[in-house]
């Protein structure tokens, strides 16, 4: 039997068709009718039967025992004792002292996220963790500041651009981040065709940038090359006044401090020609359109926020912000910036971490401090954690603190579909359902695509085993502590008041228990594509997208013209105190310690996901395994040919990766792909594919975190590189 359905690994969210035999899913193939995706994915995409079908996978509640093996439990038995012992954390020192992980993964579901937002907010607790801290929350606060919301993300209008300028992001090899267009080298392609151009400044020549035009910046120095190319479009006339003057305030601040970072003035810093950076800034203000999107490149460098500010600026003084081809607000079936500012994660700096002062991010505290939560005394000491969807052990930077700070926990307890690295020191193992085996909808995505889209999915096949699907799970830990995590939410956070009476009828015969499918239905009926409860035929609801499962295209385009109503106060604002003292931390930079001289930057892959995907068959495969790219300059002088390990030291941490010699990266720089270094964990394949945790190398200190997002600095380290023993 052939069922419709789509991938949740990345934003494109590819349509896929699953052939499941007797309840099993044995093979994944692009679905060619989606009228998105159109029969593109990726390997990771396909890859994922394996995920589903893995003899590795946790399918059954497990607890620790005595000797430090797992047993397996009912899930009566791990809920209630579960409940137990946080009810016993609880009462001893508050609430505050229970804190929750949630991984990327989760991100990509239609309730995950929700549910575990609604669990710590019932229980009362500021200790929330994420991915977001090493991917995404200096973007959020950069939306934050200037839009006044968070959740309200611009994204590129590649399919009617003239000139799209890529700042620290790899489509080719990502697929695309915070913006779903399917397959994205067929856009850039198409910019290209027309008579465009495509630019990636990058320190790496990536995929990306091979395929289309390369300023090779230095790691880490996007900030000044983003206020270089604003000195040249101010100081020569190219700024579109009339543009600036209608859409934004407090544009003086920017202009003004461009003005002492002149091309020249900046090449120790970007490593960049001045002429390239000037002939830069004139072919992106003169492009007919122009849009200018960043990344996770430009999401973790020590200035980020400020340089997330930038990006949106230059289309800003470009006049290309809300216009055809340019940087443009997408407003998705659901208005997911407008719901998360009804159930209260579209905040900013609302609480401050107990450690650092850091300001939440989406109710996210800065993740690389959870170790020192765990270790500093005092109220509010976080003393038991779940880890949803997630291994910080792996990804989140100080992972040697923070593996051992989780040993003193008085409570770990992990939701997810593998026993992973570290899920180690847990108390509890409880089996997650995989994609395919729930039902879903990518809220998140929903913004971001660049054709406006709507697709919903039922699960393909049951869970595995006992697994269950995450909100369940929550739901019921949740419920063993005396709260629903949803409970606390008025109806209005899911429907206008106009709805009301068409919602509870809906919801009267549920006694008013919510699903992830039910919360859809009503964000959807209710929202501007909605059905409207029945008022408007033909509009969408979950019922109606079964019918139609290889989605419906909603637009062909993102609507143009909506900056007044989509951000707050109409304006973007750009004289936020914050941007200010940002742009003075930029001016007072302290040139780079020689101690460390090399740059130590990240490196997406095109066949793993962060800290998993590597415990498929084709893992099996050692071409498959972790390389630093190290340039032949450098290698020589280190005395290290190709294959030979190299030791990347920081003022942290260290440790060894095999090195690629290529001179695809700059000269003092070395790009290592994050989310390796398995070992002794309950995945067989990744346990032998091994490598080396980068984060063992990027540092957890309270200094070296972005002040404004608390965001990890993972990109453009200062490093020492020496060859290590053979
Ligand atoms: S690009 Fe790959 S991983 Fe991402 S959604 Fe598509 S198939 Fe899945």
């Amino acid at each position: 039997m052939e069922t419709v359905s789509f991938c949740r690994i990345c934003e494109p969210t590819c349509g896929m068709i699953a052939t499941v035999e007797e309840g099993k899913l044995v093979s994944l193939r692009p679905d060619k009718d989606n009228p998105v995706t159109k029969g593109f994915s990726c390997p990771k995409g396909l890859e994922m039967v394996h995920v589903v079908n893995d003899k590795d996978r946790v399918i059954h509640p497990l607890r620790r025992t005595s000797d430090g093996t797992f047993e397996q439990i009912s899930w009566e038995t791990a809920i209630s004792e579960i409940g137990q012992r946080l009810r016993a954390v609880r009462d001893r020192h508050g609430a505050e002292s229970i804190g929750w992980y949630v991984g990327n993964p989760a991100g990509f579901s239609h309730s995950h996220g929700i549910w575990a937002t609604g669990f710590v907010k019932g229980l009362g607790t500021k200790h929330l963790y994420s991915a977001n801290t090493q991917d995404t929350s200096s973007r959020f606060v950069a939306s934050a500041l200037i839009y006044g919301s968070p959740l309200v993300i611009p994204v590129p209008d590649v399919e009617r651009s003239d000139f799209v300028l890529l700042v620290g992001t790899n489509p080719l090899v990502s697929r695309g981040s915070i913006m779903s267009g399917g397959n994205l080298r067929e856009k850039y392609n198409g910019v290209v065709a027309r008579g465009g151009r495509v630019v990636v400044v990058d320190p790496r020549r990536t995929e990306t940038a091979r395929a289309y035009e390369h300023i090779g910046v230095r790691p880490d120095g996007d900030a000044w090359l983003l206020m270089a190319i604003l000195h040249v479009i101010f100081t020569e006339g190219l700024a579109d006044s009339k543009a600036i003057a209608r859409q934004s305030k407090g544009i003086d601040i920017i202009r003004d401090a461009a003005l002492a970072y002149s091309p020249e003035a900046v090449i120790d810093r970007t490593g960049l020609p001045a002429h390239e950076v000037r002939q830069l800034a004139r072919d992106l203000a003169t492009a007919k359109s122009a849009a200018v999107h960043g990344r996770t490149g430009a999401c973790l460098g020590r200035h980020a926020t400020l340089v997330n500010v930038l990006l949106d600026t230059l289309c800003l003084v470009t006049g290309n912000l809300d216009r055809p081809g340019g940087l443009v607000f997408g407003e998705g079936p659901i208005n997911f910036a407008s719901f998360g500012s009804r159930i209260g994660a579209a905040s900013y700096a609302t609480a401050h971490s107990r450690v650092g002062g850091f300001p939440e991010v989406i109710g996210h505290m800065p993740a690389p401090l959870m170790a020192e939560e765990i270790n500093t005394p005092g109220p509010g000491q976080l003393r038991a954690l779940i880890v949803s969807a997630g291994n910080p052990v792996l990804s989140v930077p100080g992972s040697v603190e923070l593996e051992q700070a989780l040993h003193r926990l008085d409570l770990q307890v992990a939701i997810d579909i593998y026993l992973n690295e570290t899920h180690r020191s847990a108390d509890y193992i409880l089996p997650a359902a995989t994609m395919y085996e729930r039902d879903d909808a990518v809220l998140v995505a929903l913004d971001l695509h660049l054709t406006p889209f709507m697709q919903w999915t039922d699960a393909v096949v049951p869970p595995r085993g006992q697994a269950r699907p995450d909100w369940e799970i929550i739901d019921d830990i949740a419920r063993e502590l005396g709260f629903s995590p949803l409970a606390g939410l008025p109806l209005s956070a899911f429907v206008p008041k106009r709805f009301a009476r068409l919602a509870n009828k809906l919801l009267s015969p549920l006694n008013g228990r919510l699903t992830p499918e039910l919360v859809v239905d009503l964000l959807l009926r209710s929202g501007k594509d909605g059905d409207w409860f029945g008022l408007r035929p033909g509009g969408l609801s979950v019922a109606a997208l079964r019918k139609e499962p290889h989605g419906r295209v909603l637009a062909p385009h993102i609507e143009t013209g909506r900056l007044r109503s989509r951000i707050k106060g109409g304006r973007v604002d750009l004289a936020d105190r914050r941007i200010q003292e940002a742009l003075r931390r930029l001016a007072n930079e302290q040139q780079p310690d020689t101690e460390y001289p090399y740059r130590l930057i990240g490196r997406r892959e095109i066949r793993t996901h962060n800290s998993w995907m590597h415990n498929t068959p084709k893992h099996l495969d050692p071409k498959r395994r972790q390389r630093a790219l190290v340039n032949p300059k450098d290698a020589a002088e280190l005395g290290i040919t190709d294959g030979d390990v190299v030791r990347i030291i920081s003022a942290t941490g260290a440790g060894e990766v095999p090195a690629a010699l290529t001179d695809d990266v700059r000269q003092g720089t070395i790009a290592v792909p994050h989310g390796w270094g398995h070992g002794d964990a309950g995945w067989q394949i990744a346990n032998a594919a091994g490598g080396t945790n980068v984060n063992a190398i990027n540092s957890p200190r309270v200094e070296d975190l972005e002040p404004l997002s608390g965001m990890s600095h993972m990109s453009g380290v200062p490093v020492r590189l020496e060859a290590a023993a053979r």
